[in-house]
C-alpha cells in the first residue's frame, strides 16, 4: 500500500497532486474528515474511496488522551463573543441561545445531571470578566432552515451580482 499526504483534501487544487498515484491505485483510503473524503471521491469518481476514520464532530481532546468532546456544530450563527467563549448550541442540552432555561439544578443540567449547565458556566465566565451585561442581551430567533448543503462565499471573493 502506498501512502501520500496532501496539504488539504477539501480543495481540488491540492487533490490534483494525487493524479498519478490515484491512477495506479485500486482504491483510496482517506484519513480526512467526511468532507475531504467526499471531495476526493468527487475528484476521482472511477476509484472506490473508503473512510479510514469515522467523522463524529468538531471537538477537543478532553482531559485524557483519546477522549474527545464536541464543541461546535458549525451553526453559522456564532455567539461565542457574547457567551464567554462557551457554545450554547453544543454545551446546552436544549441548544438555547437565551438561557438558562430555568431547570438548572445546582451546577448541573436538568437534562443530564452529569453535565454542567452550560448557561451557568456562561454566567460565571462573564461574571469573572465583568461582562454580565452580555447575558442580558436577547438573541433573536435563528434561521434554522435545514437546507443542505450550506454554502458560503467570503465577501472578498464575491463576483458582481452575487452576495448580499
Ligand atoms: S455558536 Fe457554537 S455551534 Fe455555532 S458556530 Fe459558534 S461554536 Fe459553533
Ligand atoms: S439546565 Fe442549563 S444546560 Fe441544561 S438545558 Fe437548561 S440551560 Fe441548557
Amino acid at each position: 500500500m502506498e501512502a501520500d499526504c496532501v496539504e488539504r483534501q477539501c480543495d481540488m487544487e491540492f487533490l490534483s497532486e494525487l493524479q498519478d498515484k490515484v491512477a495506479e491505485a485500486d482504491c483510496v483510503l482517506s484519513m480526512a474528515c467526511g468532507a475531504g473524503i467526499q471531495y476526493i471521491a468527487e475528484r476521482y469518481p472511477d476509484k472506490p474511496v473508503y473512510p479510514a476514520v469515522d467523522t463524529t464532530f468538531i471537538g477537543v481532546n478532553k482531559e485524557e488522551v483519546g477522549h474527545y468532546e464536541e464543541r461546535c456544530r458549525a451553526c453559522g450563527n456564532c455567539v461565542l463573543g457574547e457567551t464567554g467563549g462557551i457554545c450554547p448550541v453544543t454545551m446546552c442540552a436544549k441548544g438555547l441561545f437565551n438561557g438558562p432555561c430555568g431547570g438548572t439544578s445546582g451546577e448541573s443540567c436538568e437534562v443530564n445531571p452529569d453535565q454542567p449547565c452550560a448557561w451557568r458556566q456562561i454566567y460565571e465566565r462573564l461574571a469573572a470578566q465583568d461582562r454580565l451585561d452580555s447575558i442580558l442581551k436577547i438573541s433573536e430567533p435563528q434561521e434554522w432552515t435545514g437546507t443542505v448543503p450550506r454554502t458560503t462565499v467570503q465577501p472578498g471573493y464575491e463576483k458582481e451580482g452575487q452576495g448580499g
